[in-house]
């Protein structure tokens, strides 16, 4: 069986066109190995509504994960907080299957609970509150039925405030909670747990209820990033050349 793989934290946007690239040529080589590419979220840096879809940009970007559904790789997204207004539609569109926040998933006789992971950023309440928001579907639709420019203009300032916000906060508020964590593994009672957003990539063993949980974290693609390949003798992060 191939492996499965999982990435999350792309951030692609026209401003960093190398992260695009390799991108690109993920989907057409690494990927294509995998009998499932997991998308954790933030595969956008910004997804305002799906007239996003028809930019040059995003229409390569949509292009390449339609061939790699195309070539019998089945390929999941999960939203992040930069990129869930990305529709349903849209996933159709481009071959992929939306899964929600958490998703249960058995990995090769290993059950595991794959989330974006902003949901365990619990010390930070005003994202959190924010979160719940800017999720109601109310806000969402009245937030895309307004013009592109004002969605833009809107996201743009809510990006300056967070920016602005996050030099303040302490690192310890934007990482995961690890009452949260525990929490989480509890309640499911998986030994594995797989998320992104934190932009702290590794492996953390939680003890719960005297059960040893694995935790992955996934790498951003800012830098050199690397994506995670998980089979019938486990996961290992394997860094992008
Ligand atoms: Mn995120």
């Amino acid at each position: 069986m191939n492996p499965a793989l999982f990435i999350s934290d792309l951030h692609l946007s026209p401003a960093r066109a190398g992260v695009a690239e390799r991108f690109l040529r993920f989907a057409a080589e690494e990927a294509r190995s995998a009998s499932t590419l997991f998308i954790l979220g933030d595969l956008f840096d910004r997804w305002l509504g799906d007239d996003a879809a028809g930019d040059a940009f995003n229409r390569r970007l949509l292009d390449a994960l339609r061939a790699l559904a195309g070539a019998g790789v089945a390929v999941r997204l999960m939203h992040g907080n930069r990129d869930f207004l990305f529709s349903e539609g849209a996933a159709r569109d481009a071959g992929l299957e939306l899964i929600a926040d958490p998703t249960a998933q058995d990995l090769f006789g290993v059950r595991t609970l794959l989330m974006h992971g902003d949901l365990l950023c619990t010390d930070d309440l005003r994202y959190q509150r924010y979160r719940a928001r800017v999720r109601r579907p109310g806000v969402i639709r009245a937030f895309l039925s307004l013009p592109r420019a004002v969605r833009q203009a809107i996201g743009g300032g809510l990006r300056r405030v967070s920016e602005s916000e996050k030099q303040a906060k302490a690192p310890i508020i934007m990482d995961v909670n690890a009452g949260a964590v525990e929490e989480t593994l509890r309640r499911y009672g998986y030994p594995r747990l797989i998320h992104g957003h934190t932009h702290r990539p590794g492996k953390h063993v939680h003890v719960v209820d005297g059960r040893a949980c694995e935790r992955w974290v996934l790498a951003d693609w800012y830098e050199r990033g690397s994506y995670l390949r998980c089979d019938e003798r486990g996961c290992a992060a394997i860094a992008l050349d």
